[in-house]
């Protein structure tokens, strides 16, 4: 039977909830046992696909083309399982599924309330990720004790328990052991008054994880279970690590899965720890010193949580080859200015990422040129493939104002546009592609080499594609589209040939959510390789592109 682990956090967010929740996926795995997560946000957004980068960081996308969550990015790369749209659940799901059942009529009448109705529906979205093939589905509840929204949430935890066994159920409560220095000592009353909160709402937790920057002494860990009535081994203290790929390993260290499988009547000896390959990666880490300086050129850089699943891939590919991968945070809108400076030229390589809206667009595509002409290795990633397209329709393809219409409605050569699905151009709403879509590659290429495979699936999430109508002025100019969609013949991949350009790769799709620590995605892992030929001085001298056919004719 599947069995259950429920993380709660308590004194401050921010504290790493779902790189703990995480962490114990990846040590009961170790175990050899089968885990899946889901987050549980309190929020009223039906998800956070309509929601600014600025709120809420990263939209992560699944396989099935859920708009999630940017903590299920952690979950997949540390448990390395593909979740779906049914690991993310929010308030505002919740209700909409309640007042749809309640407008159908299925509560045949009865008075609509938070308990049981909106409870049930959230036990309700726990219990479906059980299954035979789930050993342990861990919860993880977003926001923190004490917050007005999380009430029904933890109301529904705390039924959980009550209708699967006690036996089945974990509750690990994630909190903070501030060093006061005017004391000189760590304080433990903050925890104790979250827990206190905590079983006011009636959850007793088996596991208190207590963040610090100093590791807690084992007589503070006796005050915290005597106080808190858990289990001297039941505190576990959370250090701040080096990487956070070094979390699984200190909590190990900590006695985590311990406490949780001896708390969930899980036989340890069948299952016993093995953490070598996850040892693995974190000496890779440990190793990774050969500094590559990899630009990333976006207008959320202020946030780097906007890109999170681009940075942890960059690091992955980093492992991959020994290289530390130190990002340069360039915001869009100053390319302009930028260009010529030091600051560029010392670039080994670039990333443009995905985004929404025309602020900035003109610096991305300052960027891409940038990259072309000056031999920089670059990877773009959905509108990043966009943006090189637009520079290589301008300024090699003599297509003089191109753009895509999302930025100029007016354009005289839309190369980026709205589709149906069809494939024939719209004038507004288009269907946005979500999820994994199938593209062939084209052999011989260099993203087929890359991914050494024919056929490849990636996850999409935009609205705006290649205008077919200019796909052949821009292969006549030069561009390859190397990777074309299986079903309607989008184009899914562009790139320069090797003889131009050693790494100018542009993507439709967002590989940066597949990538995992220990198996780097390909596409990133060519563009560090690259970029560390230039920061080694090893790229050969390539000859110059004419980029400019339009000055030229
Ligand atoms: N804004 C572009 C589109 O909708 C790109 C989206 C993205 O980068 N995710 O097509």
């Amino acid at each position: 039977m599947t069995k259950f682990v429920f993380v709660t956090g308590g004194v401050s967010s921010s504290l790493g909830k779902g790189l703990t929740a995480s962490s114990l996926g990846r040590l009961l795995k170790c175990r050899g046992l089968r885990v899946t997560m889901i987050k549980l946000d309190p929020y009223i957004n039906v998800d956070p696909g309509t929601m600014n980068p600025y709120e809420h960081g990263e939209v992560f996308v699944t396989e099935d083309g859920g708009e999630t969550d940017l903590d299920l990015g952690h979950y997949e790369r540390f448990i390395d399982r593909d979740l779906h749209r049914d690991s993310n659940a929010t308030t505002g799901s919740i209700y909409s599924q309640v007042i749809a059942k309640e407008r159908r009529g299925d509560y045949l009448g009865r008075t609509v309330q938070v308990i049981p109705h909106v409870t049930d529906e959230i036990k309700e979205r726990v219990r479906r990720l059980a299954s035979d093939d789930v050993d342990i589905v861990i919860v993880e509840v977003g926001g923190t004790v004490g917050d007005i929204e999380i009430l029904p949430f933890l109301e529904a935890i705390r039924q959980f328990r009550h209708d699967v066994g006690r036996d089945n159920v974990c509750y690990l409560h994630l909190t903070l052991v501030p060093f006061l220095g005017a004391a000189g000592e760590q304080k433990t009353k903050p925890t104790q008054h979250s827990v206190t909160q905590l079983r006011g709402y009636g959850i007793q937790p088996d596991v208190i994880v207590c963040r610090s920057a100093e590791s807690i002494s084992d007589g503070l860990k006796r005050k915290i279970s005597l106080l808190c009535d858990v289990a001297v081994e039941g505190v576990i203290s959370a250090l701040d690590a080096p990487s956070i790929y070094d979390i699984p390993l200190v909590l190990h260290d900590q006695g985590l899965d311990t406490v949780v499988c001896r708390t969930l009547a899980i036989d340890e000896s069948a299952h016993p720890v093995d953490l070598s390959g996850w040892q693995r990666v974190v000496d890779q880490i440990a190793g990774a010193n050969r500094p590559v300086r990899i630009g990333l050129v976006g207008k959320y850089i202020n946030l780097p949580d906007a890109y999170l699943s681009v940075v942890e891939s960059l690091r992955h590919a980093g492992f991959d080859r020994g290289a530390r991968v130190e990002i340069d945070w360039i915001q869009a809108e100053e390319v302009g200015d930028l260009i010529g400076t030091a600051r560029m030229a010392q670039l080994d390589g670039m990333v443009i990422p995905g985004g929404f809206g025309e602020r900035g667009i003109e610096g991305k595509i300052a960027a891409a040129r940038f990259s072309r002409e000056n031999q920089i290795p670059c990877l773009g990633l959905c509108l990043g493939l966009q943006v090189m397209v637009i520079d290589y329709a301008r300024h090699v393809g003599g297509l003089e104002g191109a753009n895509s219409r999302e930025f100029d409605p007016a354009t005289r050569y839309p190369v980026i546009d709205l589709m149906d699905d069809q494939q024939n151009v719209v004038d507004k709403g288009g269907t946005m592609r979500l999820g994994n879509y199938a593209a062939r590659l084209q052999p011989g290429s260099k993203v087929a080499a890359a991914y050494d495979d024919e056929v490849v699936y990636e996850r999409h999430r935009h609205r705006y594609e290649v205008n077919p109508r200019f796909r052949s002025p821009l292969e006549e100019a030069g561009l390859i589209c190397s990777g074309i969609e299986a079903q309607r013949g989008l184009v899914e991949f562009v790139e320069l040939p090797g003889e131009v350009h050693p790494y100018w790769v542009g993507t439709q799709a967002h590989p940066e959510f597949k990538s995992r620590p220990d198996r780097p995605h390909p596409l990133f892992r060519e563009l560090v390789a690259a970029a560390l030929e230039r920061a080694e001085g090893r790229l050969p001298h390539l000859p110059d592109i004419d980029t400019d056919v339009t000055a030229a004719s």
